[in-house]
């Protein structure tokens, strides 16, 4: 690709962001999370492990039920070593009903190859991190900044939102602004040093305060931020696009199968599980078949002739 192409393709950068500015917008926001700091085991773990489990939880969940499947997959997996000895149909019973149980197969696979190629010890760059199952850019942000206090930018939802709005005056940044921008103004705005406190710090503001439908009036930031005089002029931000419905989705269909199979002390028939799927969701056999199909590709549940049983069989 030409130079000339790619400067069409990729996104112009802001210009630079004043030290000073950056600087306050720090401060203010370091001294709101000494105040406001939500005290999540994993935070002040300094267990790379513990980070790695909270972000992979963390992923399209709503921080109220994280605690609670955190909690529940350390007691049953308390280190890497525990949950590399135990099966994946294990890993997927403790995930219980947490949603998207891909995740719990991701977490396994990483404990098995941490264990068999790392000696048990998550490694400590980005480009290792992304390497393993499931990790993405926020989680191993994530494990670099609680696990070993390395400096790493997390960009999770609420962050983007933040961002866009303090520095670039946008109203909705996550459709607005370019994720090219967000990412090159994280990193300018990341403190030396203290990326432990700096991520959560953003994070639990993006909840608290500038949230979907920003607290302007009790924000630290409304004379640093570029999207206050928008909003404090009567614009508002659009409200959230509706997911579509979970019941009669496909997702749900998929969901059932698991349940099935995870509840059950004994490997079930296959006929049997769509029957009871089709059912409950009262759902054609047919797309039942597909959901099927589709956990089963996933690793989820494996098939031995006509026989289920919970788990990839690995
Ligand atoms: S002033 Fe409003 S838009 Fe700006 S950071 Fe604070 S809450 Fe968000």
């Amino acid at each position: 690709m030409s130079a000339e192409s790619r400067r069409e393709i990729e996104p112009e950068l802001p210009r630079p962001l004043p030290p000073q500015r950056l600087g306050a917008i720090r401060r203010r926001l370091l001294r709101w999370y000494d105040e406001h700091e939500q005290p999540f085991p994993w935070r002040t773990a300094a267990d790379p492990y513990a980070a790695l489990v909270a972000a992979v939880c963390a992923q399209q969940t709503q921080m109220s039920r994280v605690l609670q499947i955190y909690d529940r997959w350390m007691t049953a997996f308390p280190t890497i070593h525990a949950l590399a000895a135990a099966s994946d149909a294990d890993a997927l019973r403790v995930w219980d009903r947490a949603g998207y149980p891909k995740r719990a197969l991701y977490l396994h696979q990483t404990a098995t190859i941490v264990c068999e190629h790392y000696g048990g010890l998550l490694p400590r760059t980005r480009d290792e991190l992304l390497a393993l199952p499931g990790v993405g850019p926020f989680s191993a942000a994530i494990v670099l900044s609680f696990g070993f206090g390395i400096d790493a930018a997390a960009i999770d939802t609420n962050i983007v939102r933040v961002l866009g709005r303090v520095l670039f005056g946008d109203l909705q940044p996550v459709r607005e602004t370019p994720a090219a921008q967000i990412r090159w103004a994280a990193e300018r705005l990341l403190p030396d040093n203290q990326a432990e406190r700096w991520n959560p710090a953003l994070m639990d503001f993006g909840a608290a305060v500038c949230a979907a439908k920003p607290r302007c009036a009790q924000c630290p930031l409304s004379t640093l931020c570029a999207a206050y005089p928008r909003f404090a002029g009567g614009e508002e931000a659009q409200a959230a696009r509706m997911q579509p419905p979970f019941r009669g989705s496909h997702r749900e269909l998929r969901g059932l199968i698991v349940s099935q199979l995870r509840t059950s002390e004994e490997p079930l028939q296959r006929t049997v599980v769509i029957a009871r799927v089709a059912r409950l969701a009262r759902a054609k056999q047919s797309r039942v078949t597909l959901a099927l199909d589709s956990v089963i590709a996933d690793g989820l549940v494996h098939d031995c002739g006509d026989i289920l049983y919970l788990g990839s069989g690995d």
